[in-house]
């Protein structure tokens, strides 16, 4: 089956014509999708074109069916999908906005050691309009409409791997920033990636500033593989050279994220290691204290022990943040909950 929300206005035209409807049909219908409505909602809309569109398209792509929130206003949403997947995102506040955290794939098959999203493997990718699918429903759900946007930034951060899942996460990042639909600034949008090098090199060329975020995880590529299988793949001095390409191609300073896990990659020496791996080009190190997810068994740090990590890396000239925990209580790590919700189903 195929999405309403995978087409770009121009494709959406070109099955409008087949039809042999007026062509301000599309640029109709395109303005609902992005509204996020579904083919049902679209009251403007006439029920034979209606029709003839659900013959062959599902324009409800994602449903949410459960939102947690926490006291800082953290929502984390657990959505299903049309074949009865469900994936889940994270939307949080901030002084500057509401940044929504979207998932690429169902599961995912990187296998980090300390993320939930691996622990069942990887069942499926995400198509383009299953990842804009979670930006419009939330967008709505919070009373947005595509000019006037609730949601001011995006992170393709949840579960998956976006770049394991190059053709769609790529048509989305299309999708997002065009001018037709909800016209997201591409400097708004972070990706994230456990450093599949090829395709970092394949992202700096497709022309779009958005901002490229690596899970280092590591000072060097022994440690690195003791908690990523994808470093027995690529090195740190492959990644390190293609971040460098990126931020040469893009001009974005490359952002290096740092989950500190107790007694593997905390250690003075290791932020010593580290400080010599991403000087040299604009980089800032996101520290994070590991959420701990209880199936992988890793500790995390004390925020004292995390600042001490941050300072070292500042006295060697490197511009670090510890980033604040957010969600921990609703299952905020990648995965998390609808890992939560698959074992609940099991033991059902
Ligand atoms: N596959 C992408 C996106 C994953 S999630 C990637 O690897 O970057 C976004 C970030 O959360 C990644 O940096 C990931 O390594 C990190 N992460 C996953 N599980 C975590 C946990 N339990 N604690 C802290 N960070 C975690």
């Amino acid at each position: 089956m195929k999405i309403l929300q995978d087409l770009s206005l121009s494709q959406l035209e070109e099955v409008i014509a087949s039809l042999n409807e007026p062509k301000y049909r599309a640029k109709q219908i395109y303005e609902n999708i992005y509204l996020g409505k579904s083919l049902e909602e679209m009251t403007n809309v006439p029920k034979n074109i209606k029709e003839s569109l659900e013959k062959d398209f599902l324009s409800e792509p994602i449903k949410i069916i459960k939102t947690l929130e926490d006291e800082e206003g953290t929502k984390k949403f657990l959505y299903s999908l049309f074949d009865g997947n469900i994936i889940e995102g994270v939307l949080m506040k901030y002084k500057y906005g509401n940044t929504l955290c979207v998932s690429t794939q169902v599961g995912c098959r990187m296998g980090c050691k300390f993320c939930a999203s691996s622990l069942n493997g990887i069942v499926r990718n995400l198509s383009a309009g299953e990842i804009l699918g979670q930006v419009l429903c939330v967008n709505r759900l919070l009373g947005g409409t595509a000019k006037k946007r609730e949601i001011t930034n995006l992170v393709l951060m949840g579960s998956g791997e976006p770049l394991d899942n190059f053709h769609e996460v790529t048509k989305f990042l299309q999708l997002v920033t065009s001018k037709d639909g909800i016209n997201f600034s591409a400097r708004n949008i972070s990706l994230s990636t456990c450093g599949i090098v090829p395709n970092i090199k394949k992202l700096a060329e497709i022309g779009l500033p958005i901002i490229l975020t690596i899970s280092l995880h590591a000072p060097n590529d022994n440690i690195r593989k003791t908690i990523m299988p994808i470093a027995n793949k690529y090195s740190i001095k492959e990644i390190i050279s293609a971040s460098r390409n990126y931020f040469e191609k893009t001009g974005r300073r490359v952002i290096f994220e740092y989950a500190l896990i107790s007694g593997v990659n905390d250690s003075f020496e290791c932020a010593k290691e580290l400080a010599t791996v991403v000087k040299g080009f604009p980089t800032h190190v996101n520290l994070i204290p590991l959420n701990e997810v209880k199936e992988r068994g890793l500790k995390t740090v004390s925020r004292k022990n995390a600042e001490k990590f941050c300072e070292a890396l500042k006295n060697m000239g490197v511009s670090a943040s510890v980033r604040r925990t957010i969600g921990e209580n609703i299952e905020g790590a990648c995965g998390q909950l609808r890992n939560k919700v698959l074992k609940e189903g099991e033991a059902r």
